[in-house]
């Protein structure tokens, strides 16, 4: 369970501040499916990459789990993003160079595990997924849906509990997308809290919970319905 409360977010320092967030309230559950919602610059993306650990708030307090997050530093940020989330991005960010394995298995390689584990556990994730016959394949040999779902086994790489999908069907069709979506459907019916953000209202209608923020405050919060 995460639980922010009273968060803010400035850029910048003196003259050139930009206030960003203003005091977020957001308890989410494990196992929930969330959209967050709002239009271009209203924050999503500056929540998002609190809730995952890459960035810190200016103020209020962040507890996982029951614990306070204690400290900004960088190395504590850093470990709670290798024990508890997994970030999938608009822009897929893979290794143009490497297969879809090592693609995969690359946050692995910092974690010290060994190759025969780190193919091991990259293929497994590759076939659920759905590509279990592009296991040797480059980057641009794969299609935008294929390389998402590459991004998708890699965020799940070191089995966090937590997926944050920040416009994760931002450079595709509205079919891939709808594919797309139904894995992250899946996912959450396997167990893992995710939270996806959108401005596309059929993309957010697959969380069971939409969450709208505009100019750095949640305006509204709702159960979906189906
Ligand atoms: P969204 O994802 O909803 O489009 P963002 O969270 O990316 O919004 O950005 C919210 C506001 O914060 C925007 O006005 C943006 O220009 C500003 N912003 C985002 N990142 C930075 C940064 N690193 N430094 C300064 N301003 C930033
Ligand atoms: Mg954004």
């Amino acid at each position: 369970m995460m639980k922010l409360s009273n968060i803010t977010k400035v850029y910048g320092k003196g003259a050139l501040e930009v206030p960003v967030l203003h005091g977020i309230d957001l308890t989410i559950e494990d196992g929930e499916f969330v959209a967050i919602m709002g239009p271009s610059g209203s924050g999503k993306s500056t929540l998002m990459n609190i809730i995952g650990f890459l960035d810190y708030p200016s103020s209020g307090t962040y507890e996982l789990n029951g614990e306070q997050i204690a400290s900004a530093k960088e190395s504590i940020l850093a470990k709670l993003r290798n024990e508890h989330v997994g970030f999938v991005f608009q822009q897929f960010f893979m290794f143009p160079r490497d297969n879809t394995i090592k693609n995969v298995a690359s946050p692995l390689v910092y974690a010290g595990v060994s190759k025969g584990e780190r193919t091991s556990r990259a293929k497994d994730l590759l076939v659920k997924v759905g590509l279990g016959d592009r296991m040797k394949h480059l980057p641009n040999q794969l299609s935008g849906g294929q390389k998402q779902r590459v991004a998708i086994a890699r965020a799940l790489v070191n089995n966090p509990t937590i997926l944050l999908a920040d416009e994760p069907t931002g450079a595709l069709d509205s079919n891939t997308s709808e594919q797309i979506m139904k894995l992250f459907t899946q996912l959450n019916d396997e167990g893992k809290t995710v939270i996806i953000v959108t401005h596309e209202e059929e993309i957010a209608a697959y969380a069971k919970r939409i969450i709208t923020i505009k100019d750095g405050r949640i305006t509204d919060d709702r159960r979906v319905t189906s």
